[in-house]
């Protein structure tokens, strides 16, 4: 089977170098040696300030609702987002007592589409938590301007956006907060983990001690904290990581434009704003029906090869969030899209493959 994407594993030898460093400190958890260092390095390498390293990217996105002051409040709190991503961005919300409001995505970024936030802001509205979806940037101006009009804050679900350049700058400077998934289907993992970059050191602080118990000193417990720390072993994988992400980047970006090459006159593909420098981390195509993207991933599949319906379905049509409501175009780029494999190992003979069935399917 060809999985729509594969861990990427770094070199083992160096990570067993890491490993012997852990055994001979024995120090394997609470900001440890290579938290600190992947912590830095990680700021180098994206050219950003502020960033906390945690267990995993759906803690991201809860402590920083936590951070900001969004969740936990003694009133009803809510938050606009889009329904065009991965559950946990609007899970965390709910799971955190706010309730995810679902505002409609742009046809061709599949992000938020800005025109659609300020009618979903209400009284209770405390926060816009936006996705650079398949590492897209979304309309950065547009929101930042929308939040500073009415006073919310904006933490963007940065999940797949890891590298990504806006401007000249790092995607992950825009927003009180931005989150990453260092989950081990991500383009840059430490097997599971996350980070989020704050704009405001202050927030960083209070989130670095959320992250810890809310412990300060061996006998001080200052406020309500939980658990969300990396450990050695997660950092350990990251700094092997980064040390190859040139070399997984090339190899990716390889892969993406055979595809759009290959499909990109027949099949729609996610448009990008001008000043985007990608990240190559997926590549996404829109059939022209349901039926038609239902049809080609089978076909895929009888041959041995895993296309994802993803995202699917559109999360206003997940009853657990609760919060049905009418999104028009997510609930259609939802349903006739499928990403394609796409990592760093998969050959140009096996690419081709694919290309050559999907080209078969849309002729049936
Ligand atoms: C992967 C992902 C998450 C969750 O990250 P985990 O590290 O798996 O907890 C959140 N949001 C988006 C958009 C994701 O793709």
């Amino acid at each position: 089977m060809i999985p729509v994407t594969k861990p990427y594993l770094p070199n083992r030898e160096k990570l067993n170098r890491y490993i012997d460093g852990i055994y001979e400190r024995a120090w394997l958890t609470n900001n440890g040696e290579l938290v600190q260092k992947l912590t830095k390095r990680l700021e180098a390498y994206l050219g950003v300030e502020n960033l906390l390293l945690v267990a995993n990217g759906t803690l991201a996105l809860q402590i920083a609702y936590r951070a900001l002051g969004i969740s936990s409040r003694d009133e009803p709190t809510e938050a606009i987002t889009t329904p065009f991503t991965f559950v946990a961005t609007a899970s965390s919300l709910k799971w955190e007592g706010v309730t995810p409001v679902f505002a409609d995505i742009d046809p061709n970024t599949w992000c938020l589409n800005p025109a659609n936030i300020e009618p979903a802001i209400t009284p209770n509205t405390r926060a816009i938590v936006p996705v650079h979806v398949f590492g897209n940037a979304c309309d950065v101006e547009a929101i930042d301007a929308i939040a500073q009009k009415n006073s919310l804050k904006v933490i963007y679900d940065a999940s797949h956006a890891f590298g990504v350049n806006y401007k000249g700058e790092s995607l992950l400077k825009h927003g009180d907060a931005a989150t990453l998934s260092f989950h081990a289907t991500k383009l840059f993992h430490t097997g599971e983990g996350g980070a989020i970059i704050f704009k405001c050191e202050e927030d960083l602080e209070r989130a670095k001690k959320m992250i810890n118990f809310g412990i300060i000193g061996p006998e001080t417990i200052e406020a309500l904290g939980i658990n969300a720390k990396m450990n050695e072993f997660q950092a350990a994988i990251g700094l092997c990581a980064l040390d190859e992400m040139a070399e997984n980047m090339r190899a990716r970006a390889a892969v993406w434009h055979r595809y759009e090459q290959a499909l990109g006159q027949t099949l729609q593909l996610q448009a990008k704003p001008k000043g985007l420098e990608y990240n190559y981390a997926y590549f996404p195509v829109v059939f022209e029906s349901e039926e038609q993207a239902v049809r080609v991933a089978a076909t895929l599949k009888e041959n041995g090869v895993l296309a994802r319906r993803y995202f699917y379905p559109s999360l206003e049509s997940v009853a657990c969030l609760g919060a049905e409501t009418d999104q028009p175009v997510s609930k259609d780029i939802a349903s006739r899209i499928l990403c394609l494999p796409i990592f760093d190992q998969l050959s140009q003979h096996d690419q081709q493959n694919i290309i050559n069935l999907i080209e078969a399917g849309l002729k049936v």
